[in-house]
């Protein structure tokens, strides 16, 4: 496990990740979620002059629902209004049927605990709010007129003793709660956009969507996708209006990496794969 938790880590963006990684917590995710029935999988963090959605987070949920889904669990997405377009693509990518529901920026996220109620609850790269109670971007600019209150799953969940899982790689994301004294020391802007809601369990990696699927990997790893599939994906994404969140454009990249850098690491979780299979204790 320590092994997946390293490669998911890997920092090229320089953003402090590893400092916000909480030993033990991939693992105890996996059991968690490996548990759980009916899961409710948040994402999407709009970006741009225009507000998209960006190419981190919906690959993520979209490949890890579809790994739950293949373990026979039910799965339900929700997203902001200004990313649903991108989710419904990415769904139709993937030849996924589950529902994708929408909160909006007025709406309290309660709605949805009580139409799917939910066993365990999971965020990716999903906008948290800060002690100020607005949403902002990593470089600091509020984001909060666009974004829904999903972040507010996560205490309804917790209230409920429903088990959280959060995947985020900025320090402003839902779940980084957990973490956020380090995000204020760690993290460019960290004192602004520090996320105050926690999980239960917090994963942090270098891309959000790394974090996903690493969680694929410590769950079942034969039920990772192939670096050709994710380019699939991210082309159909883009197609939707996704724009990379670092470069701020419609390119079938994933903050500001490169193919070869971003892929790598999806390619370094199937080896992970092929060495447990051998007997090997990754
Ligand atoms: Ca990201």
């Amino acid at each position: 496990m320590d092994r997946i938790e390293r490669i998911i880590a890997r920092d090229p963006g320089r953003r402090g990740v590893a400092s916000l990684v909480v030993p033990g917590d991939l693992k105890a995710a996996a059991q968690a979620i490996a548990g759980a029935c009916r899961i409710l999988i948040a994402t999407g963090f709009a970006v741009g002059p225009d507000h998209v959605a960006e190419t981190d987070g919906p690959p993520g949920a979209l490949f890890l629902g579809r790994a739950l889904e293949q373990l026979g669990k039910q799965v339900v997405y929700a997203t902001h209004r200004s990313c649903f377009p991108v989710m419904e693509a990415g769904l139709r990518a993937l030849g996924l049927t589950s529902p994708l529901e929408v909160l909006t920026p007025e709406e309290n996220p309660q709605r949805l605990m009580e139409r799917y109620t939910p066993d365990m609850v999971i965020t990716i790269e999903l906008p948290g709010r800060a002690a100020d109670g607005h949403y902002y971007s990593m470089r600091g600019i509020p984001i909060t007129p666009w974004t829904s209150p999903l972040d507010g799953l996560l205490p309804l969940a917790g209230a409920r003793g429903i088990p959280t899982v959060a995947v985020g790689d900025g320090g402003n994301e839902a779940g980084m709660g957990k973490v956020a004294d380090r995000v204020r020391m760690a993290v460019a802007n960290g004192e602004r956009i520090a996320a105050v809601i926690p999980a239960r369990y917090l994963i942090a990696a270098g891309t959000s969507n790394w974090g996903a699927y690493g969680l694929i990997a410590a769950i079942d790893r034969t039920l990772l996708h192939d670096p050709t599939e994710e380019e699939s994906l991210l082309g159909a994404l883009v197609e939707a209006g996704a724009l990379d969140g670092v470069k701020l454009a419609p390119h079938t990249t994933v903050d500001g990496l490169e193919p070869d850098v971003y892929l790598q690491v999806l390619r370094e979780l199937k080896g992970a794969t092929a060495l447990a299979k051998g007997g090997a204790n990754a």
